[in-house]
């Protein structure tokens, strides 16, 4: 019964997100280019394309996004101990 009632809450809040759209904000920013951004009513989560569309957020490009995440740390990190040295 229970469970019945969460279900139906859930279709009731994605049916508001079909009539009037998703409404995202910015969870993490992955580099220059890419971001991870949530829903604020459905939870529904997403990120971005190279053409900047928005697209669901698989457990595969969570894990792409991970990479490019530490792809950019690494890389500022190595620019920084990079220009440090040079001074
Ligand atoms: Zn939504």
């Amino acid at each position: 019964m229970k469970l019945n009632y969460l279900t139906q809450g859930m279709v009731k809040k994605s049916y508001f997100c079909t009539l009037l759209g998703h409404r995202f904000v910015e969870t993490k920013k992955v580099n220059a280019h890419f971001s991870e951004f949530e829903c604020t009513v459905c939870k529904m989560q997403a990120t971005n394309d190279i053409r900047n569309n928005k697209i669901a957020l698989t457990s595969e490009l969570k894990d792409i996004n991970e990479t490019l995440f530490y792809i950019n740390l690494k890389k500022q990190f190595v620019s920084r101990f990079y220009f440090r040295k040079k001074e």
